[in-house]
């Protein structure tokens, strides 16, 4: 049997409809890579993961994203009478490899726009969303990649994220034997423009699953 357990990345807004259909009812720990609402607007539903297991969900944020959950969520961190049922927080640091269910992921940051966002690795698959910027020193945790998965979010230059040009030439730079393109906006039909991209790009959709 492989590795079991579950790390959920971002809480978007419908983060509990997706945990549904997956059937995924137990997290054990979440990666907050930054605080835009379609990151953490979701982590409310975290109560019911924090009621069935009777303890604190561990978050990992950087600094300056744990004030912001802090400020979004000020009852996660609250004593609160027994029988209230609120979501719990156990904020740490993000650390440079997170062992969670039974895998190393290693973390590494990137830019988007001003703002850091958190990329993470595990074995040869890595996963940076919401991205217009690989620093440096970053650059070396996306060599040698089995698999890709990328912010694409439109097809004009966007200030805060790769646009379509600018993903395809990472995409090129870096060669990971498969890339997916994620963050996508109503501008992609999916059947039709996978037709026009080279077979080791494709599209991520709802559901996808990955082996790695
Ligand atoms: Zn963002």
């Amino acid at each position: 049997m492989g590795p079991s357990g579950n790390l959920q990345i971002d809480c978007a807004p419908e983060m509990r409809l997706q945990l549904t259909r997956e059937q995924v009812y137990d997290l054990e720990a979440v990666l907050i890579t930054h605080t835009h609402a379609d990151h953490v607007m979701g982590m409310d539903d975290l109560r019911s993961v924090c009621v069935v297991g009777g303890k604190s969900v561990p978050v990992y944020a950087i600094p300056r994203y744990q004030e912001d959950i802090r400020r979004i969520y000020p009852y996660a961190f609250i004593d609160t009478p027994p029988g209230i049922w609120v979501p719990r927080f156990d904020l740490r640091d993000v650390p440079e490899v997170i062992h969670v269910g039974g895998l190393e992921v290693r973390t590494f940051e990137v830019m988007h726009g001003k703002y850091p966002v958190t990329g993470i690795r595990v074995n040869d698959f890595a996963f940076i969303t919401d991205v217009n910027h690989i620093p440096p020193t970053s650059i070396e945790m996306l060599w040698r990649l089995d698999t890709l998965v990328i912010d694409c979010v439109r097809h004009e230059p966007h200030p805060n994220h790769y646009h379509f040009e600018a993903t395809m030439a990472v995409i090129e730079e870096l060669r990971p034997k498969k890339a997916y393109l994620t963050h996508l906006s109503h501008e992609f039909d999916h059947n039709s423009y996978e037709e026009g991209l080279p077979d080791h790009v494709r599209l991520a959709y709802d559901g996808l699953r990955l082996e790695f």
